[in-house]
C-alpha cells in the first residue's frame, strides 16, 4: 500500500508538513474507508475536521480510526546494534 509520506493536514502558516504518525479511516457499514495520515500534533484537528465533514455528509458516518504506523526510531536503533557488532 502506497501512503503519502506528508500529514494531511496543512498549517495555514505551514509548508512544511510533518510525517505522519496516523493512518486515518473511517470505519463504515460497507467496509473501511481511508481518508489519510496525520502527525501526532495534528490527530485532534484531524479528528474535529473529519467529524464536521460526517456532519455535512460530505463523508460517510462511522466511527474514527487511528493506526499508528512503525514507530519513529526504531530502525535507527537497529542499525546502531549492527554497526556495534562489527
Ligand atoms: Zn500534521
Amino acid at each position: 500500500m502506497l501512503l503519502p509520506d506528508k500529514c494531511s493536514i496543512k498549517d495555514k502558516q505551514g509548508d512544511r508538513p510533518n510525517p505522519p504518525s496516523y493512518i486515518v479511516s473511517i470505519m463504515h457499514d460497507s467496509g473501511e474507508y481511508m481518508v489519510g495520515v496525520v502527525c501526532e500534533g495534528h490527530k485532534g484537528n484531524m479528528e474535529r475536521r473529519l467529524n464536521k465533514m460526517q456532519e455535512s455528509s460530505k463523508l460517510p458516518k462511522g466511527a474514527i480510526k487511528f493506526v499508528q504506523l512503525r514507530p519513529v526510531g526504531t530502525d535507527c536503533v537497529a542499525n546502531h546494534t549492527d554497526n556495534l557488532t562489527e
